[in-house]
């Protein structure tokens, strides 16, 4: 039986001419390796995005539609290059984009970091935490100190309940087996604080890695991230969704053209979607899925008992491939880190 909510999503997607949400791959590399993140095993080059690169994407959202939400980082953590961040967003700001959000694993937000990202033009931060005591946060967070981001958000928070008017700050918690029993408590933390909880299910990153979620392929919907977000990757490469996060489904490149055009070039893909005619995607389509991850739950002061309605409609687990990450294979070894791009577009 179709979930109440994926039905109430897929009445939401229709064709566009523009993209909803874009999110831009800021920095490539990280300083972590999560358990449910395919960055690990990332075999593209890595690299950060030109300045040149985002004020072209940043002119046209402004001109086609400035409430697009734009987001900070796709495969990657931005804050390994703060100043470019800031930077980013307060260019953003200056043209008058009216959604720019940062996603974060929080460790490098440090208290000369955290000032001048406040007051950046930023609406939402997003840090991705999922884990309430030492163990577990190590266990997902590989690489991460758990200390440091709690007191690294702890400090965001105070600085921001001193300003008039700051972003919204969002501690994110995605769901998993290693994590859920601390779910409530790390929701009463955060909330005490001011912040915002959100809670997600983890993805499958195009049928990379096991996920609890499963549907019968008779109550498949189109893909809410196809036919709503554009990613585009440090180099400028558009790759066809956020499941191609190797880029291998799609060559286009927002060097070279417009986002609109790119987006048009896409709407192949989305219009089977649409049509619901499933089984002529690409393959990575029939083993994805991201499709199936519903939308996040975002928690705020006074609303615990969603938390629990939540765990009330969560599906029973069905068996997956293996205990723990990928079920594709991935032969190549990750890919080395190229430090600084160079500024001028790649040869088309
Ligand atoms: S911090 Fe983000 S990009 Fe880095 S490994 Fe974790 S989830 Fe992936
Ligand atoms: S279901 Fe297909 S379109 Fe959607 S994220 Fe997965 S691979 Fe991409």
């Amino acid at each position: 039986m179709l979930d109440p909510q994926l039905e109430r999503i897929a009445r939401t997607l229709g064709p566009s001419r523009f993209p909803r949400k874009l999110a831009l791959e800021l920095c490539a590399d990280c300083n972590l390796a999560c358990s449910m993140c395919h960055h690990p095993e990332m075999r593209r080059p890595k690299g950060v995005m030109p300045f040149l690169l985002w004020k072209k994407c940043a002119d046209e959202v402004a001109r086609v539609d400035p409430d697009t939400e734009v987001w900070f980082s796709f495969c990657g953590e931005p804050l390994m290059e703060p100043d470019l961040l800031v930077a980013f967003l307060r260019y953003g700001r200056q043209v008058g984009l009216r959604s720019l959000n940062v996603n974060t694993n929080g460790q490098l937000l440090v208290p000369e970091v955290a000032g001048p990202l406040l007051t950046s033009g930023v609406g939402t931060i997003v840090i991705g935490i999922d884990g309430f005591s030492s163990p577990v946060y190590a266990s997902v967070r590989v690489n991460g100190d758990r200390d440091v981001v709690y007191r690294n958000v702890e400090h965001l928070l105070e600085l921001r309940r001193a300003m008039d008017d700051g972003p919204e700050i969002q501690v994110q918690f995605i769901e998993m087996d290693e994590n859920e029993h601390e779910m409530r408590a790390f929701a009463e933390y955060w909330l005490e604080r001011g912040a915002t909880v959100k809670v997600r299910n983890k993805l499958s990153w195009g049928g990379r890695l096991d996920t609890p979620a499963h549907q019968a392929a008779d109550d498949r919907i189109p893909c809410p991230w196809a036919l709503t977000m554009m990613h585009v990757f440090w180099d400028g490469r558009v790759p066809r969704c956020s499941g191609d996060v190797e880029g291998e489904d799609f060559q286009d490149n927002a060097w070279h053209a417009p986002l609109t055009e790119i987006w048009g070039r896409l709407a192949p893909y989305r219009q089977l979607h649409l049509d619901r005619r499933f089984d002529e995607l690409p393959d990575r389509c029939h083993d994805c899925r991201d499709w199936m991850s519903g939308a996040a739950e975002r928690v705020r002061d006074g609303q615990l008992d969603r938390l629990e309605r939540r765990r009330r409609k969560r599906p029973l687990p069905v068996p997956v491939s293996g205990a723990g990450r990928a079920l594709v294979s991935v032969k190549s070894p990750p890919s080395q880190i190229v430090r600084r791009a160079d500024v001028r577009p790649p040869a088309p």
